[in-house]
């Protein structure tokens, strides 16, 4: 705590321009009505005494009749024995606990003056002494007064009370941002948090915790945590998050549950360091009764996806900037997973339309299967309600029966008609990785909706924060709630964390730097940069490239239709050809975290075996990720970087930078010739390093697609419309050879045909770079 041991200025002049924000500087008539405070002087009195006379000497120079009125009542009040007890009247019955505006006022200099004297904010030893010390230090308040006193004069330090933050949500990102913030604000900063799937529970030795109820809904899915991000907590953070064993899959990052990563910060946020710093509410909040959270500075929402904060307070600048379908098998097995997970990344990054995520120290984990439109209206229960998180469908056990928790109305209607072409695709996903049909425990659609605010902060209205103390507070967003990103790439939840670091950082700069006062919006203008730079970096480079390439129902549809056409013997050549070069890219990776195995082939037919032709077929047409849009220097939150990470991060950018740079001065196109175009830099060329793609793996034109049968999904029309894209075809000048038209299946099948296995040029870099879970190269 910052002692408030005064210094004297004579000079008016140096007085005028204090030397720190926080430095408060008081007239000389204070210190003459409070007295000396010499031990040694004759005057003896106690720092209430002082205190009450202060008080009286102070309501005689005020011209407001009622204030002088009332500071006498308060001062000959019997029931105020304290310097605290006389401040905290202060505040209720002068001030009615609230600020009117950020500028100070001489009656509350008076009373800073007479707590800092009484040495208050040194000694916070009660909730009340707290609240007095959070009102009349708040720190978004003016510490002087303006104009500044003048003539002699003496300086204290602001001993600013706590800011506080009402965080909607109880996620992982509201997590990681509790812990972030309490971390960082080292008590300058109180967090309250807010969760509907909290309950307190009594521990058996008395102690009371908060936990989720046996009957909370818990997601199932197992995500990807980047190392470039996990490495940015703290150590006992990070420690907590994987318990000391994290389990390496794709290479420079560690899968876990979800609900993992929420018992795990939910433990470590109820840590004994943060007590009295973030408070946990087991309730829900809603916009119509946000006054029950009381008064805070800043509302973070992190109350995911669907979240009312961002729909309530940045509406208008919400941005949908496409959207894809998936199906989602939720499983859980004894013990571990069927394949080993080198052989499980193998076979899922050698094609899109599955994809495993799973953890084989759990047995637990997602299959997931990107969905055309017409497959996505099929995800239904017997009952014609399409399965969702919220009421997710069931396959029936091998005697008929349905399984325990679910009504005989969720049986997932799909698994009910066991020769149609839609289950033969979702059983050939679980074959694909070994799993049996009761290993599945729940099934849900999931729509992947890319969007994102345009701002991440804004000014709450007066209206909605009755319980405020002041004139306004701020709003802010993170994790789902900004921004929703495609999950093929697994980046969703590393945003949020990186969110929630930064927010943690910038919050707690910008308060020890004085830009809290007066609670200006540019306060957080450092965060709101870096959620802006986040989105542009997942979404325009991870997003949407998946989007434009096969993640649009629209473009799934088109290439699916087209799969009959190539021949069975190559599908599963051209499957085994790219996962081989996969498995052989991979092993060789010094971040691989598996043994090298040699007979990778053979196990790979052995699995491809089992599947239906046209699987395989819809398998091989499904096409490698667009890597090289994916690929550049990762959105960081800088001030949690150490220093030598913020070194290496800052060379690689660098680094990027030099052959942008010299890529641009070599590549200086020749001014187009007659019909010439510029060489497309966009969405379907090869991943860095490779060669350019063959003329026959040119996705469709626009025309092409609206000339078939498709019919143009309101996914791509989005995308369409967003900023920077374009739809398949579209805007993208065509540097090799015209896309595709309504025969465009000449193309995919002769370039499967003509190759057998994928060439080289195409899959080399592409897949190597172990697509899109890995950091690139
Ligand atoms: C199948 C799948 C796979 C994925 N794989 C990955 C991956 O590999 N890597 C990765 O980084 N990301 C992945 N993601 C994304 C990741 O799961 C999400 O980005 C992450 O869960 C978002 O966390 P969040 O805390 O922002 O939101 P949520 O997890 O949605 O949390 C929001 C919380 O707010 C609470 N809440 C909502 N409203 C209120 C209210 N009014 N009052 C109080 N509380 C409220 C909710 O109960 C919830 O606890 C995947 C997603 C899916 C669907």
């Amino acid at each position: 705590m910052p002692t408030a041991i005064p210094f004297r200025k004579r000079d008016p002049g140096v007085a005028a321009q204090t030397a720190s924000f926080n430095d408060i500087v008081f007239p000389k008539i204070y210190e003459e009505a409070w007295g000396s405070s010499d031990p040694n002087s004759l005057d003896q009195r106690t720092d209430f005494d002082r205190a009450r006379i202060f008080l009286m000497r102070i309501a005689n120079m005020t011209p407001d009749p009622l204030i002088i009125q009332e500071l006498r009542n308060i001062v000959s009040n019997p029931q105020n024995k304290t310097v605290q007890a006389l401040a905290t009247a202060i505040q209720h019955r002068i001030f009615g606990n609230s600020h009117g505006s950020f500028a100070t006022t001489p009656l509350m200099q008076s009373v800073r003056f007479m707590l800092l004297k009484s040495r208050v904010p040194e000694l916070i030893l009660s909730d009340r002494t707290r609240s007095v010390v959070d009102f009349f230090f708040d720190p978004t308040l003016e510490r002087n007064l303006n104009p500044l006193p003048t003539g002699e004069v003496s300086v204290y330090k602001y001993v600013p009370g706590r800011l506080k933050v009402a965080i909607i949500g109880g996620g992982p990102t509201a997590l990681a941002s509790a812990i972030a913030i309490a971390e960082k604000g080292a008590g300058s900063v109180e967090v309250h948090m807010y969760e509907k799937r909290w309950v307190e529970k009594q521990l058996p030795n008395g102690e009371i915790v908060v936990d989720y109820p046996p009957t909370a809904r818990r997601r199932d899915q197992v995500v990807t945590l980047q190392d470039s991000v996990t490495s940015l907590l703290s150590r006992p953070s990070y420690q907590a998050l994987f318990a000391g064993r994290p389990e390496r899959v794709w290479p420079g990052s560690a899968n876990i549950q979800i609900r993992k990563v929420e018992d795990r910060f939910l433990k470590r946020v109820q840590d004994p360091e943060f007590q009295g710093l973030v408070f946990l509410h087991c309730e829900g909040v809603t916009r119509e009764d946000l006054a029950k959270v009381g008064d805070f500075h800043v509302l973070l929402g992190a109350d995911g996806a669907a979240s009312w904060v961002r729909q309530s307070y940045f509406h208008g600048y919400e941005n949908e900037r496409g959207r894809s379908y998936a199906l989602g098998l939720a499983f859980d097995r004894p013990a571990g997973l069927p394949w080993s997970q080198s052989l499980n990344v193998f076979l899922t990054l050698g094609q899109t339309r599955y994809l495993l995520n799973a953890s084989d120290h759990d047995g637990r984990g997602y299959l997931n299967m990107q969905l055309t439109e017409e497959e996505w209206h099929k995800m239904l229960s017997v009952d014609g309600q399409p399965v969702h998180f919220g009421r997710p469908g069931c396959f029936r056990k091998p005697d008929g029966s349905i399984p325990e928790g679910f009504e005989p109305s969720q049986v997932f209607a799909p698994s009910e008609d066991r020769s149609s072409p839609l289950w033969t695709s979702i059983s050939d996903g679980l074959k694909l990785f070994g799993f049996k049909d009761e290993e599945v425990i729940n099934v849900v659609r999931i729509p992947i909706v890319v969007q994102a605010v345009r701002e991440g902060v804004q000014l709450l209205p007066p209206q909605d924060s009755i319980n405020v103390k002041r004139p306004h507070a701020l709003v802010a967003v993170a994790g789902d709630a900004a921004m929703t990103v495609h999950f093929w790439p697994g980046r969703g939840l590393n945003s949020g964390i990186k969110a929630g670091l930064s927010l943690g950082d910038e919050l707690v700069h910008a308060l020890n730097s004085g830009k809290f006062i007066g609670m200006p919006i540019n306060a957080m203008k450092e965060y709101n940069d870096f959620i802006l730079k986040l989105q542009g970096r997942e979404h325009d480079k991870r997003s949407i490239p998946i989007l434009n390439q096969s993640g649009s129902p629209e473009m799934l549809g088109w290439l699916l239709q087209k799969a009959n056409s190539v021949p069975d013997a190559v599908a599963i050549e051209w499957l085994i050809g790219a996962m081989t070069q996969i498995a052989d890219r991979l092993q060789r990776r010094d971040d691989w975290s598996y043994d090298f195995v040699e007979n990778v082939e053979p196990q790979l037919r052995i699995v491809l075996r089992q599947l239906a032709p046209l699987t395989l077929k819809e398998m091989a047409v499904s096409f490698p990720w667009p890597t090289r849009e994916m690929a550049g220097a990762e959105v960081l939150p800088i001030r949690s970087m150490k220093a030598e990470e913020k070194q290496k991060w800052l060379n690689n950018l660098w680094g990027l930078l030099k052959d942008e740079k010299s890529k641009d001065s070599r590549a200086a196109p020749p001014p187009p010739q007659n019909g010439d175009r510029p060489t497309s830099s966009a969405r379907f060329e090869a991943p860095k390093g490779g060669k350019a793609r063959p003329a026959s793996l040119m996705p469709p034109s626009r025309d092409s697609l609206d000339s078939g049968s498709l019919r143009r999904s309101n996914a791509t029309q989005s995308v369409r419309h967003s900023r920077n894209l374009s739809v398949p075809g579209e805007g993208a000048p065509r540097a090799r050879s015209p896309s595709p038209g309504p025969g465009g299946e000449v193309s995919l099948s002769r370039m499967l045909t003509v190759h057998k296995k994928p060439p080289s040029s195409v899959l080399g870099d592409a897949l190597s770079l172990a697509l899109f879970r890995v950091e690139a190269e």
